[in-house]
């Protein structure tokens, strides 16, 4: 109402494209990414506010709760943590009814067994059931999917300063804390974690930010091929490939299946000009 705030016209004539969906709209909103929801006290890092069109905006507030939610789910957490978690959890349940039923529904023996397995038991007065070792439900594979698409065409913005085209290629492998438990790695970043990357500041008054959100965006030197790892405390993270150039990705996926045999890749393409 009353049309756009004043610092969200004064930026979006500054950067006048909505930089999500390749540049194609005029940005009329200037969108968090990754959303403030993901982080505590309300200090999220500076400077990682973007242009967007309405659409791209405006429709992924559910996902964003989801997210948040999912950013929660740490055995470890700090009490502050869990009482977030509280609200977020009533508000997850009016806007995706039974994901809570589907993501929690498990007896105190299965808890249980999961925990032995994960080497956790919980804190004094909390049952195994209250841990939130939780099963990750198809709807949270979307929320993260979106999540990942837009946290990579941010960053891609940021370190290579212009906007990553809609027929870009990008593959995500997303994990979760409970991999990390169980595994004592995540595989994926222990394959690539001899690899240089750099990343800006995540600071809001000095404070920083990185033990809520830390990433490193790697660049094969003709610039074709990128790469971003980002973790979300101690609770999910992924890794994206991604290539400006339509088909890029496409084309390496067949040469590799081609050297090395059918073997699925453990990337799934989120964004492709594939037909
Ligand atoms: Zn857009």
């Amino acid at each position: 109402m009353g049309g756009p705030k004043p610092k969200a016209s004064a930026f979006t004539a500054a950067h006048h494209l909505c930089i999500f969906c390749g540049g194609h709209e005029a940005a009329t909103t200037l969108e968090h990414c990754p959303p403030r929801s993901l982080f505590r006290a309300r200090q999220w890092p500076e400077k990682f506010e973007f242009p967007a069109c309405q659409a791209c905006n405006g429709g992924t507030s559910d996902d964003d709760l989801m997210i948040a939610f999912l950013a929660q789910l740490d055995p470890h957490g700090e009490p502050e943590t869990l009482t977030k978690g509280k609200g977020l959890m009533r508000a997850v349940n009016k806007q995706f009814p039974g994901f809570l039923g589907l993501m929690f529904r498990q007896s105190a023996v299965e808890a249980r067994a999961k925990a032995r397995r994960l080497g956790l038991s919980p804190a004094p007065g909390r049952t195994h059931q209250q841990m939130g070792i939780a099963n990750v439900p198809q709807a949270t594979h979307a929320c993260v999917e979106k999540l990942a698409d837009k946290l990579t065409r941010a960053l891609y913005y940021l370190h290579a300063g212009c906007i990553f085209p809609r027929d870009g290629g990008i593959q995500l492998r997303w994990f979760t804390n409970a991999q990390l438990l169980q595994h004592g790695h995540i595989d994926v970043l222990e394959v690539l974690k001899d690899m240089d990357g750099v990343s800006l500041p995540l600071k809001r008054n000095g404070r920083d930010l990185r033990d809520q959100f830390d990433y490193l965006y790697s660049v094969d030197p003709p610039g074709s091929l990128h790469m971003l790892r980002v973790v979300f405390g101690r609770a999910f993270g992924f890794v994206t490939l991604f290539s400006q150039i339509p088909g890029y990705l496409e084309q390496m996926e067949c040469e590799i299946q081609a050297q090395q045999g059918s073997q699925e890749s453990p990337f799934r393409f989120i964004s492709t000009n594939r037909k």
